[in-house]
């Protein structure tokens, strides 16, 4: 089975105003069903929490940026898996929620403990929902963004690639919305494309090309394929897979 990490944003899954976008959900769901019944093994670690919360309690009172985090990742998490569990479960296929935090990287005990917990969901063939735990990750403890934390489980996972969804086809010569900037469709190991890296980010989530490229970049030195690509696009999974000449992505090559 060929292991994959399929990294989702908060953009891609929720709708202008923070609403989930189940449609989207749904779609992308669909897709990974495909790919079990393709030879894949996935992990998707998913953003979303946090936007999902907001939306859910709606509170009109003045919360700190703190409470907010924790509070509205507290429900949103909840609503986020329900939603794959219950979308999965059409497929007869099961989800299992794993949260995690930085600390959980760095002492090799965690480490080892982790990668255990998510090899033996993986064995036993359920898919793990991965986000990092927002409720009680703060301060500097906190990942950079999930683009970061995904880029970790697919090393300790030793998956073969790592597909990072965003709102956006992947890396370009200069700001996306400009016509005249062309999409870099593959960089290799020690091509310089740092030049192009746009430091404006989306909305919703906390990462942004920076963060991916930082990720990919540091992926591909450890033998791991990393893909941007735009989760927005109808399809994008399957035709990433089955027709990557004609889909829209950059692709970080592994050394
Ligand atoms: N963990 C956060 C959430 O689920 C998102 C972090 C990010 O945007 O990368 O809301």
């Amino acid at each position: 089975m060929r292991r994959v990490v399929v990294k989702v944003g908060s953009n891609v899954l929720t709708q202008a105003g923070g609403k989930l976008n189940v449609t989207r959900v749904s779609a992308l769901v669909d897709q990974i069903a495909w790919m079990r019944h393709h030879g894949f093994e996935v992990i998707l670690v998913t953003s979303g929490a946090v936007a999902c919360g907001r939306r859910e309690l709606l509170i009109d009172h003045e919360l700190d940026s703190v409470e907010q985090r924790q509070l509205y990742s507290a429900v949103g998490q909840v609503k986020l898996v329900n939603l794959y569990y219950d979308l999965f479960r059409e497929y007869g296929m099961h989800v299992g929620q794993v949260l995690t935090m930085k600390e959980n990287f760095q002492t090799e005990e965690q480490y080892q403990n982790q990668r255990a917990c998510m090899e033996v969901m993986l064995q036993n063939g359920v898919i793990p929902v991965v986000n990092e735990n927002d409720t009680v990750c703060v301060t500097e403890l906190m990942f950079t963004d999930n683009d970061e934390l995904s880029g970790l489980i697919a090393k300790m996972m030793k998956a073969e690639m790592l597909i990072l969804l965003s709102n956006i086809d992947g890396v370009f010569t200069g700001d996306p919305a400009d016509p005249a900037s062309e999409l870099i469709r593959s960089v290799k190991p020690g091509d310089d494309v740092a030049q192009y890296i746009q430091a404006k980010k989306s909305s919703a989530g906390r990462g942004g090309m920076t963060s991916k490229f930082n990720t990919a970049s540091s992926l591909s030195k450890e033998g791991v394929r990393v893909i941007i690509a735009n989760g927005e696009r109808e399809n994008i999974l399957v035709d990433l897979i089955n027709n990557p000449k004609d889909t829209p992505h950059t692709e970080f090559i592994a050394s």
